[in-house]
């Protein structure tokens, strides 16, 4: 394997790109993802914040601790993974790790992984999704990208400008991603709107350490107020108002989360008001 370090985008030319490598080094580890050349993207992902834009090359440690941010990205970021993780692990990274469900892991030929099951549907399941889950059911990971979800943030990558509810997909039999980003495509920067007020609630099994079981962000920007989920959903999941969670499918050993979400919500909103 090889690894590149380009000075500048231009050069990029294939290859899996890392920032922090605390989600691609596992990956590779255990035969998730089979890679011939790593790009070492460190030198070309702007890092730290100013006037409202974020370097995605940024740590999670960087971004917990940054009074210019809203609380509820800083939160979000607090309450992730580990000290180290966070120290290591870029903004960019996170909002495009992979899913944490045991079977994607265990190298199960899943829907996800191309196949025609999905077996934590028919398995075991506690962990997995509410919304959007009949084609595969996996809970999206990441805290950061529910909070920015609710900040109503825009992505700026080496080709495009996006808000960034429209990186994420749901997959289906066509496509198994769940993002819509394109090879060789790069995070560059997160852009944040003015926000009154935002807050980041997270159920975790453990105080540290631990994914979303749930995780709500909500936020009002403008004369809005916007609330997006982590943990619920194949990709991070905004809902329109407390009444959507009425629209739930939870699986027989998801159900639990549904009071999960309903009080966290309705919390959240509280803090916002
Ligand atoms: C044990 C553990 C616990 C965790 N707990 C949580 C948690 O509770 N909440 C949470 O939100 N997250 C959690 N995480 C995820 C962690 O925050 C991410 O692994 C980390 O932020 C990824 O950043 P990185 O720079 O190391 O990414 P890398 O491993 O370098 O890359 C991750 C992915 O992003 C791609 N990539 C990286 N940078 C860019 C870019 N700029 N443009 C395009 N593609 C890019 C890579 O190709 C790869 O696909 C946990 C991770 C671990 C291992
Ligand atoms: S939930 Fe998704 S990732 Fe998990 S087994 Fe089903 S298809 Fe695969």
């Amino acid at each position: 394997m090889e690894l590149l370090r380009p000075s500048s985008v231009e050069e990029l030319d294939g290859g899996v790109p890392v920032h922090g490598g605390t989600e691609v080094v596992p990956l590779l580890r255990e035969g998730l993802l089979a890679a011939e050349t790593l790009v070492d993207v460190r030198g070309l992902v702007p890092r730290g914040t100013r006037d409202g834009v974020i370097g995605a090359g940024t740590t999670l440690a960087e971004l917990e601790v940054d009074p210019s941010i809203p609380s509820a990205l800083r939160e979000a970021c607090r309450l992730a993974a580990s000290p180290q993780l966070r120290n290591m692990g870029s903004l960019g990274g996170n909002l495009l790790q992979a899913t944490r469900c045991w079977y994607w892991r265990l190298g199960y030929p899943c829907r996800l992984h191309g196949g025609d099951r999905c077996h934590a549907r028919d398995g075991e399941h506690r962990e997995h999704a509410i919304f959007a889950n009949g084609f595969c059911a996996s809970a999206h990971p990441s805290d950061v990208a529910a909070a920015l979800v609710a900040l109503g943030a825009r992505l700026r990558t080496n080709r495009r400008e996006l808000a960034i509810e429209e990186l994420y997909r749901l997959p289906d039999e066509d496509d198994r991603r769940t993002t819509t980003l394109e090879d060789g495509e790069l995070i560059l920067e997160v852009e944040l709107p003015s926000v009154q007020a935002s807050v980041y609630l997270k159920a975790m099994d453990r105080r540290r350490w631990s994914f979303p079981q749930v995780g709500v962000a909500a936020a009002r920007v403008g004369s809005e107020t916007r609330i997006a989920l982590a943990g619920v959903a194949p990709i991070p999941w905004r809902i329109e108002s407390a009444e959507d969670l009425d629209k739930v499918t939870p699986l027989p050993r998801t159900e639990w989360k549904v009071p999960l979400a309903q009080a966290l919500v309705r919390r959240a909103l509280a803090a916002v008001d």
